[in-house]
């Protein structure tokens, strides 16, 4: 609905606005509809696309903790202080990375977590790619996590957090429910372990999904701390999948 607006509003603007503006009126009136298509790209909580859980609507102090990009290195210290803490989380696992961590992948879904589809490939030309690729490169991860665990995941979450229309035509076209987030903590980027503490606990809010990396050291590092933290201001914290009241698995 929204990009339909949008694509009026331009062609509007185009043919209307702009040859009444100054020379310089076609320029402006292609780079504002072109701006709001890339920020609508990198902000997958405008809904403007395609409608995503970034949050969910609730007073109550839940918050839910996701973890992206695994099977890897540190899923495993993660899934330790999750299961000493009796704390659940989902984890978004790309396709590629199941191979040779299968008993990690099945530890996820044995201790009580879930799994969620962020694409086999995580291909870096993904968002390039038409919707009919990335149906199959989304297909490729599912049958990954299907033969190992026996579970087909519903729920997908945009490689580098990324949407735009061809992608959007292929989460609807295979009916999953893509899943944002609205807490980024950037441990893929922050290198002090108290500065990303407190971007994390600084922005804690009731129905608030923190995206985190189970293949950064840093993450596996702090996840006691953070948890011991966000406790301490008195949220709970709960499985993605309960907390937005949808069903993880086909
Ligand atoms: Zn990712």
């Amino acid at each position: 609905m929204k990009y339909r607006v949008f694509f009026i509003a331009s062609i509007v603007l185009i043919i209307v606005i702009a040859p009444r503006l100054p020379w310089y009126g076609y320029l402006l009136c292609l780079l504002v509809p072109l701006s709001v298509l890339f920020f609508a790209c990198i902000n997958l909580s405008w809904n403007f696309f395609i409608p995503a859980h970034c949050k969910a609507e609730t007073t109550e102090k839940v918050v839910a903790l996701s973890f992206d990009d695994g099977p890897d290195l540190c899923t495993d210290d993660i899934l330790d202080t999750l299961k000493q803490n009796d704390v659940p989380a989902s984890f978004f696992c790309i396709g590629k990375h199941i191979a040779g961590n299968e008993k990690t992948l099945q530890r996820i879904k044995d201790e009580g977590h879930i799994i969620g589809n962020h694409s086999y490939s995580h291909a870096f030309w993904f968002d390039m790619w038409g919707p009919q690729k990335m149906m199959a490169d989304m297909r490729l991860m599912n049958k990954g996590v299907m033969t190992v665990t026996g579970l087909t995941p519903a729920l997908f979450r945009p490689p580098y957090g990324v949407i735009n229309p061809a992608l959007a035509s292929a989460i609807k076209w295979e009916k999953y429910i893509p899943i944002g987030w609205n807490i980024r903590s950037f441990d893929t980027r922050i290198k002090d372990k108290q500065k990303l503490l407190s971007r994390i606990t600084g922005q804690l809010k009731p129905g608030s999904i923190i995206l985190l990396h189970d293949s950064m050291a840093i993450t596996a590092a702090i996840l006691p701390e953070l948890i011991k933290q966000i406790k301490t201001k008195e949220y709970k914290i709960v499985r993605l999948d309960k907390m937005l009241n949808i069903n993880a698995y086909v």
